[in-house]
């Protein structure tokens, strides 16, 4: 038994939702400690305040995000980014919270065989290896990218989570801010999230989705966008952009954020905003080209969203 296997036998008891990350990881070797079935736990509803802003439990399905029909009209980047993940067989059985709390799609951190510093390595492989699907933003020890699309568009909207332990939670509270580079979340051992919550959607907001990936489908993105705006008198006056597969966790993009507040909503200013969305990326080697699919994503977005 190598030194991975060791530690894993050893390890915590690991929620299992609907298992399309999990079974994975058992199949591989990768998880191999005690498992808690959740799935008759956790709450699956949606439910609606009465001023118009949605709560979703942990065990609500992404293919009901991606479709749900109040969903999409009031949280249209979040049915957006439902609706491009995966596929309809996944969607349709995995869970909103075992998106959030899904572990590294890393390559050196899925192969049994190869120690990292999510399996308590001492360094992270991919760092000095292959990161061609790294990260562009180097924020800490371990170069993966965040793998939850749903955590990335969440991030826009500014949900909060509610675990049995805690409420109030941002994305950042709940993924940390990249620089734990041994784990993929911030949750305690046996914390479970019950629900995310989002605020009433503004008068005249719109939001886009879109990712830019290296097949049609069935893999996650390069690099994701998630994008709220409300463009009014021809004046950016609330704009929320929201990125993943660029950092160790979703990133807001404040840069380009500030660029576009308050300011006319024209090609000069996106042009700036898209430049603005790589402000403090540090690429690796091979990761360079993902700061222009973010610029091209964040300029077309953006685009749209104006016109
Ligand atoms: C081909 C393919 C493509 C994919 N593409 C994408 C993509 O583009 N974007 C993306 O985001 N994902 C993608 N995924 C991953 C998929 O979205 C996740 O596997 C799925 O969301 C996990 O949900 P689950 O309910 O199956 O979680 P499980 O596999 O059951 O659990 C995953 C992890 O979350 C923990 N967990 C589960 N529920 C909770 C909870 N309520 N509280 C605390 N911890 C919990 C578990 O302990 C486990 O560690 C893809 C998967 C496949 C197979």
């Amino acid at each position: 038994m190598n030194s991975t296997a060791m530690r894993a036998s050893s390890a915590a008891p690991e929620f299992r939702a609907a298992g399309t990350d999990l079974s994975e990881r058992r199949r591989s070797g990768v998880s191999r400690g005690p498992l808690i079935d959740i799935a008759s736990a956790a709450d699956s509803a949606i439910e609606w305040s009465a001023d118009g802003a949605a709560s979703i439990g942990a065990f609500t399905t992404i293919g009901t995000i991606a479709t749900d029909a109040r969903l999409t009209q009031a949280y249209p980047g979040i049915a957006a980014a439902a609706q491009g993940l995966a596929t309809p067989q996944v969607r349709h059985l995995a869970t909103l919270g075992g998106n959030l709390a899904q572990r590294s799609r890393c390559w050196y951190f899925r192969n049994p065989h190869i120690d990292c510093l999510k399996k308590s390595g001492a360094h992270c492989p991919a760092r000095n290896g292959n990161h061609l699907y790294s990260v562009a933003f180097d924020l800490g020890p371990c170069v993966a990218p965040h793998p939850s699309t749903m955590a990335a568009a969440l991030s826009a909207y500014e949900a909060t989570i509610t675990t049995d332990r805690r409420s109030g939670l941002s994305i950042a509270d709940l993924l940390g801010d990249g620089s734990n580079g041994k784990a993929d979340h911030a949750l305690a051992s046996g914390e479970m999230i019950r629900k995310i919550v989002l605020q009433i959607p503004r008068a005249g907001e719109r939001a886009l989705y879109k990712r830019a990936i290296g097949r049609s489908h069935a893999e996650w993105p390069l690099v994701e966008v998630c994008a709220r705006a409300v463009v009014a008198n021809g004046t950016f006056e609330l704009v929320r952009i929201a990125a993943g597969g660029i950092a160790p966790v979703p990133l807001r993009l404040s840069a380009s954020e500030a660029v576009l507040k308050d300011k006319p909503a024209n090609a000069a200013t996106i042009a700036e905003a898209a430049r603005q969305a790589s402000a403090g990326a540090k690429p690796l080697p091979k990761t360079g080209y993902k700061l222009d699919l973010l610029s091209g994503l964040v300029r077309d977005l953006l685009e749209r969203l104006a016109a």
